[in-house]
């Protein structure tokens, strides 16, 4: 159902949606199956291009039932689309990522820890909101999706790589920074 690494569409620039198009059943449907398709594999997001559908469209929830990151700040379900992400800092953190288009593995990923995200709600309502920690990380690699980047990309340190049980075993903990 997720398209992963290797299927092209995880490598094309997403298609941006007029507000018009935002509006249609078509979209409105899309979204609500991507946000069940994210709960359902127990991701913080997802982007269109991983089910499929090369357009500009990302969701993004971190809820106390998530898992993966407990000491997380909350995010309530957030739809956007036609995302701009401004870095409001130079200084970066850094993150184990996981992807559920590159499912089993974990890469340490350093991004910039606070951003303006700008872009539409499934209402076509403009969004500014400022992200700062695991959420401004969360925000940039599914921004990232909808420009044919995936995590992997952005790694500095191809030996921060790794599948998730030697992961837990060896480099939980490590580097990752909130401060
Ligand atoms: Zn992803």
């Amino acid at each position: 159902k997720v398209a992963q690494m290797g299927h092209p569409i995880l490598r094309k620039v997403a298609k941006k949606l007029t507000e018009k198009e935002i509006h249609t059943p078509f979209i409105q449907q899309l979204i609500d199956d991507m946000i069940d398709t994210m709960r359902e594999y127990d991701g913080v997001g997802l982007a269109a291009p991983q089910v499929h559908e090369s357009r500009q469209i990302a969701v993004l929830e971190i809820t106390e039932d998530n898992p993966r990151y407990p000491e997380e700040e909350l995010v309530p379900t957030t739809i956007f689309i036609n995302p701009v992400v401004t870095p409001l800092t130079k200084k970066t953190m850094g993150v184990w990522e996981g992807c559920l288009s590159v499912k089993g593995l974990r890469g340490l990923v350093h991004r910039p820890e606070h951003i303006k995200l700008e872009a539409l709600d499934r209402h076509g309502k403009k969004i500014v909101q400022e992200y700062k920690g695991f959420a401004a990380v969360a925000i940039q690699h599914e921004t990232d999706h909808l420009f044919g980047k995936i995590f992997v990309d952005q790694m500095a340190d191809m030996t921060k790589l790794a599948f998730i049980d030697e992961f837990k075993k060896y480099h939980l903990g490590e580097e990752f920074d909130l401060e």
